[in-house]
Order: C-alpha cells, then sequence, then structure tokens
C-alpha cells in the first residue's frame, strides 16, 4: 500500500498513534540526495491511509529544529508518492485575539531564521519562486472544514512568524513582530513550506498555540520548571490538551476528505516555469542531478 497525504508533526502528536511506539508500517528512514530522512510511517485505516513524519524524531534522537533535514523529508515523501502534506507545529500567540489550545490554519510566513538550508537548489537558479499563496488553499479549505465539522476552536487565517530558537523570543522582539503583522510565533514550517513548492507539493500549516509568548497583557510571570518557564499555566493546560488530542483524528479526517475535493490549487505546478525555460525533464528526481 502507499498513500498521497502525509502528515509531518512533533513528538507529542506522534504518541498518540500508540503510547511511545507509533502504530502502523514503518517505511523509513529512507536515503535521499540529500542525506536520510527521518522516520517515516504508514498508518492505514478502512476510511483512510497516510504516512506520518515525526519531524524531531523520537525519545532521545530529538532533533532541534535548525537540524532537522527538511529537504531529505519533503523529498522522501514526494518519493513515496505523497502529493499533500498536512504539516503540524506549535507556536506562540502575539495577538491577543489568539489564545492557548486554539487552531491556527496559517496562510502567511514571516521567516526569521537564518541556519537552514531553505532550497534544493543551492547551485541552480531554480529557486527563484513565488511566494503566493504560501500554503496550499484547497488542503487549507479541507482542514478548515474539518476543523468546523469537529467544532474545534479555529482560526482560518493567520501570519506566522518563524524564528531560529531554540531559545524563546525576548518581550521586545515579540513587540517588534506583532507591529510587522506576525499573529503567532513558531520555530517551525519554514524551510518545509519554501520546500514543498521546489517540489510542486500541497503544504498546509496547522500551529497548535501553546503559550502567550512575552506578551505584555498576557505577561506570565516566570516560573522555572513550568511548561514554557510558566508562559503556558496550569488553567491553560486542558485547552491545550483538547487541542493536540485531536490531532490524529484531524489528520485521518483530512486524509478522508481529500480525495472528495478537486484540486483548486496550482502546487501541482509550482516549478512549471522552471520547467518551461530551463527544460527540465518530466522525472523531478533529475532536477536534483
Ligand atoms: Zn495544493
Amino acid at each position: 500500500m502507499s498513500a498521497s497525504f502525509a502528515c509531518i508533526a512533533g513528538e507529542e502528536i506522534c504518541r498518540q498513534w500508540n503510547t511511545g511506539r507509533i502504530a502502523g508500517e514503518r517505511i523509513g528512514p529512507r536515503g535521499t540526495p540529500f542525506g536520510s530522512s527521518g522516520e517515516i510511517y504508514l498508518i492505514e485505516s478502512e476510511e483512510h491511509e497516510m504516512y506520518l513524519l515525526p519531524r524531531h524524531g523520537l525519545g532521545l534522537s530529538k532533533t532541534a529544529p535548525r537540524r532537522i533535514n527538511s529537504r531529505a523529508n519533503l523529498y522522501a515523501l514526494k518519493d513515496l508518492g505523497v502529493q499533500a502534506v498536512l504539516a503540524w507545529g506549535p507556536g506562540g500567540a502575539v495577538t491577543h485575539n489568539i489564545a492557548v489550545g486554539d487552531l491556527v490554519i496559517l496562510d502567511d510566513l514571516i521567516d526569521r531564521t537564518y541556519l537552514r538550508d531553505k532550497t534544493f537548489f543551492e547551485d541552480k537558479p531554480l529557486g527563484f519562486l513565488r511566494q503566493f499563496p504560501v500554503f496550499c488553499p484547497t488542503l487549507r479549505r479541507v482542514l478548515a472544514e474539518v476543523l468546523h465539522e469537529m467544532k474545534l476552536v479555529y482560526h482560518a487565517t493567520g501570519t506566522a512568524a518563524v524564528c531560529e530558537g531554540p531559545r524563546l523570543e525576548t518581550p521586545a522582539e515579540i513587540r517588534m513582530l506583532a507591529t510587522v503583522g506576525a499573529e503567532v510565533v513558531t520555530h517551525t514550517f519554514v524551510p518545509e513550506a519554501f520546500l514543498a513548492k521546489e517540489l510542486q507539493m500541497c503544504y498546509a500549516a496547522l500551529c497548535y498555540v501553546v503559550n502567550y509568548a512575552e506578551t505584555g497583557s498576557r505577561h506570565r510571570p516566570l516560573a522555572v520548571g513550568d511548561l514554557f518557564g510558566g508562559l503556558t499555566q496550569a488553567s491553560d493546560a486542558d485547552r491545550l490538551a483538547g487541542a493536540v488530542g485531536a490531532m490524529s483524528r484531524i489528520a485521518a479526517n483530512v486524509a478522508a476528505a481529500l480525495p472528495e475535493h478537486a484540486p483548486a490549487c496550482e502546487c501541482a505546478v509550482s516549478m512549471a516555469g522552471n520547467v518551461r525555460e530551463f527544460d527540465l525533464p518530466d522525472d523531478w528526481r533529475k532536477w536534483f542531478e
């Protein structure tokens, strides 16, 4: 069996497929021209099938955001026949209309990272791609319908500032990000969103809000040892657990709903300009040779 849909997610969410180990057939890691991908699992049920890729790995082998080999991860999924990727990641609320436990379907990014490999084409003029729409509109629409039907609290749009990490942001940085239009702050989704475009894949990002960042009106005093150093408090925990706890069902419902939606997006031809201008071969694997 194989699947055309994949979910890239963090460890805490991947645990839901089982306790500690992921149920499903282990497919990877897989070798690529860009190194070895993370572990990949094939999840199957009567209603759907999908690949699952724990972005950070599991347990002691967890990888820091800037060390994740996103190029190998996306390449491996594409090589398996994946056309659409739903990415999950945590974020902090920068604006006051977003609360811990909310889900945000991102529609734009502010890239503040500087240590990551953001293109497959370091030595070729093929990475000169327009970043609009940033995320796949078809996948975003399916996702919104699924969240609506599941009666979850979500925002249909949102701009994420993606910072390098691993440290969290300072109060001044959060104030700055707010003034330039960021609504959530995260360390995830870059460079995945850009790389997916270079592979002509549909990619959508769902951010689950885990703290209030260092926003003034929601200022939380430092609490050493607590979650995010006290940024997330016990009163937030139930809402957060609800959002995280719904993840495997959300992914399964999106996987089941996708075949019913004809793509109304241009993701599958996002490299068409390069294909024409540089006479690239039909086999996308040869673009990297
Ligand atoms: Zn698409």
